[in-house]
Parts: C-alpha cells; structure tokens; sequence
C-alpha cells in the first residue's frame, strides 16, 4: 500500500521504518523547512528500545546512546528511596537507553533516507487536513497542493492537525501546573555514569541522566537535567514551544537539595542553554481511527513525561501498526492497531497524571522530614515496589521472568 505519514519526528520515522520493512510504499511529510536535532535528552523504555534493535539500530544505539541501569528516586535530603534497575542483567530483555532527542531523530532520519530512498522525507510540507473516500485518502498541505495515498497516519505531535480535523470540538491542553526547565552540561560524570535519578517531590523535583555514549567513552557526562516547578498560574498553550529559552530564577528552588554524587546547583549554573516546557497532555480520545486515516505517538495521546514514556508509547505504536496492516491490510488493520494500542496509552496517560512511577517521591516526602530519618524506618520496599511493578504493567515493558 501506499501510506503517507505526517510529521518525521520520532514515531513518524520509526513508522516508516516499520510501515517499508513489510513492504509498503512510505512517504513522510514535514512541517519545518529543515530539520535540526533539537530537544535535550529522552529514556527508551526496554520495550521501544527492542524495536529499534529490531530495526538494526541496536548497535548504533549502543554507540551514541547510555545504557541506564537504574532509575533511583530520592529525597531532596539525598536519601535513596528506591533503585528501580532498567538493565539487560536485571531481567529486561532490551536495555533503557537514555538518549538525546535531535541525535536518535537523526539517526532514524538516516536511516529512513537509507533505506526508502532520498527523497522518502519531503520538509517545508505543512498537513492541514484530509479527505478520503472508499478508493483513497487525499492529504492537503498549507501550499495549497495536496496527494493522494492509500492510507494516512497522523504522527504530527502535541499540535495534530489532523488530531483536529477528526476531532474539532477538543477542548484546549490540559495544563497539570507545572514548569519545567531543561538542560544538558558536559561534565564530570556522577555515581556509576548509568545511573538516572529522579529527586524531591511534585512540587519541586530533579530529574538528571547522562545521554552521550561518546561523552562517557571520554570519560566525561553529557548531563541531561529537567527542574520541575508546581506554579499557581495558569499558562498559556502558546508557551509550549521546546526551544523557548528559560530564566534562571528557578535555580534557587534547588539550592537546599544536598546529592551526595552530586552538586546540582553547580549543574544549573554551569548549563549554557536552559529551555522551559509547561506540563501539558490532552484528554484520552475516544476514538482515533476514520476510515483510512489514523493517529500515532503524541498526535495520538500526548502524556506528562513523568515514567518518561512519550517517546516509548510512539515507537511501540509504530511497530503495533505495521503489525497490525500486515494481519489486516486496509482500513480493518487500522482500527486493529487502534484496538491494541489505544486501550494502553489511555491507561499511561492516566496513569502519568497521578504522577506514574514517581508516586514514590510524594509517599516518601510525606514521611521524610529530614536528613537523619531512616527510609527503612517509614517506608516497606513492598510498598515501592508495588509502585514500580504497577506502571511496568500498565506502560507494558514487563521483566522475563528470571
Ligand atoms: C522540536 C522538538 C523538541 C522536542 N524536545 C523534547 C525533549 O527535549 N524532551 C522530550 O521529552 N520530548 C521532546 N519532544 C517531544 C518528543 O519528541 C515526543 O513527545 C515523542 O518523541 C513522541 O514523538 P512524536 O513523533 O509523536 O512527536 P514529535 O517528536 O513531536 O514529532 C512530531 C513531528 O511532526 C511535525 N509536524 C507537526 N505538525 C505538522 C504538520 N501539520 N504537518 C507535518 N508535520 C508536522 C513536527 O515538526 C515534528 O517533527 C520534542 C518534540 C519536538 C518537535
């Protein structure tokens, strides 16, 4: 078939990717006039990241990329809450990447150009809308011009156009309070250069990783950082825009959390470029299918990064999609993809707006008062692990059993 795909950001491409390696003839348009690796660092769940080594990348993973071994949660006092292990050695098949956004973009972006011809990526091709009848879909683009295909996917982020034309009477974002400022530094690396930590609490949290294989191999840290504020104020949508450029009153906020591996004002202060992001999703949709036409990754079903799934729902829907038009080919596999694939998302969506895995943080910052109390004494590992094992199953990358 031939399908079209709007938006060559990370689900789009891998789509692609997955959509020609069972034979279909791809096209991807995209909005902006030139793509550049924007963004600072995102996680590959065990689950996506088996996509993608199913797609050849794995080694190419493995070289630009930091293999996470664990996700810690602590107190802003530096306590250990919890250590939940990502790794092939604790039991996950595929490893967690933790990776820069614009650099795994590309490496997609090559790779589609490679393997479905050069010109497979068309940019500067605004989608606007669709219209389709039992033979076909034409797709129209802000140009004026318009194509036809067998098949579209909207894979074209937190702003859809084609979100909007399927559903027109959606409501605006929805905004959980939060800011968040972003950066990455180049630096000395911290505990054992594997590990990510998520510290604090809802109203001010920490969020740190290294994302650069090439740094580590120089024995340095690419550290991806995001400062998390709760703020009263209601923010506009418009504000959502991942190269916007962040004060740096924020920092302060941080200066009371002690990391014994660690020193995060000096991280913040030391960061060149800051950019700030409002915490925005939208409403599970009840539907995301009409006839040939259907949505993918955050077109689909844009979620808080908490449990740091955006980019991992979007890569195993690409799959579930390709899956799923080679059982069913035509509009009938269309709506089997939405039936796997929809029910899921919905569920981390939820599940991400009552704070998801870091839960963990706010049960433990009820009870931790300071430096000196014991986590042993207030809290079970029970309990954490309950947490833990509760978004495993519902975000669905589940360990072997070992
Ligand atoms: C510039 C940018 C920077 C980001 N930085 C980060 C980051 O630092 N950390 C993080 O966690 N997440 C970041 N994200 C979001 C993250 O990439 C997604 O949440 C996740 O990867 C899901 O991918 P997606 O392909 O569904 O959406 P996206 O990765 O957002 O890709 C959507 C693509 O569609 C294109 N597009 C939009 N509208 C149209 C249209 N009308 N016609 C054609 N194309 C269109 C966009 O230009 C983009 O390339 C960023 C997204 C973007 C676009």
């Amino acid at each position: 078939m031939k399908i079209v795909i709007a938006g060559a950001g990370i689900g789009g491409l891998t789509a692609a990717l997955c959509l020609h390696r069972e034979g279909h003839k791809v096209e991807l348009f995209e909005a902006v006039d030139e793509l550049r690796p924007l963004g600072v660092g995102i996680n590959l769940m065990p689950h996506s990241s088996g996509v993608l080594h199913g797609l050849g990348l794995g080694d190419a993973l493995d070289e630009m990329a930091i293999r996470t071994r664990a996700i810690e949660y602590r107190t802003r006092f530096g306590h250990l809450i919890q250590s939940d292990p990502r790794s092939v050695e604790a039991g996950f098949e595929f490893p967690q990447y933790s990776i820069h956004r614009g650099e795994l973009q590309f490496l997609l972006l090559d790779t589609v150009r490679a393997r479905l011809g050069p010109d497979a990526v068309t940019s500067g091709k605004i989608v606007t809308g669709f219209i389709q009848d039992d033979d076909g879909v034409r797709v129209k683009f802000a140009d004026g011009t318009s194509h036809g295909c067998d098949l579209l996917i909207g894979a074209d982020g937190f702003r859809s156009k084609l979100r909007q034309q399927l559903h027109p009477d959606e409501g605006p974002a929805h905004y959980e309070g939060t800011m968040m400022w972003r950066g990455a530094n180049l630096q000395a690396p911290f505990a054992d250069g594997r590990t990510m930590f998520i510290a604090g609490d809802h109203n001010v949290k920490f969020v740190c990783y290294p994302i650069s294989g090439r740094a580590a191999r120089d024995g340095k840290a690419l550290l991806n950082w995001v400062a998390e504020l709760r703020q009263d104020q209601p923010r506009a949508a418009e504000e959502a825009d991942w190269t916007r450029e962040g004060g740096r009153d924020f920092i302060a906020r941080f200066f009371d959390f002690q990391m014994h591996d660690i020193d995060i004002a000096a991280l913040l202060r030391s960061t060149r470029q800051i950019t700030q992001y409002p915490m925005i999703d939208r409403d599970p949709l009840p539907w995301w299918t009409q006839g040939r036409v259907t949505l993918l990754g955050d077109a689909a079903h844009p979620m808080y990064p908490m449990g740091a799934n955006g980019a991992s729902q979007a890569i195993v829907d690409a799959q579930a999609l390709a899956a799923a038009l080679k059982a069913q080919p035509g509009p009938a596999g269309l709506l089997a993809y939405e039936s796997v694939r929809r029910p899921v998302t919905t569920a981390v969506v939820l599940s991400n707006r009552e704070t998801g895995p870091e839960r963990v943080l706010d049960i433990a910052a009820a009870r931790v008062k300071g430096p000196d109390d014991r986590i042993e004494d207030l809290i079970s590992p029970a309990e954490l692990e309950a947490v833990a094992a509760n978004y495993r199953q519902v975000a669905g990358f589940m360990k072997k059993a070992i």
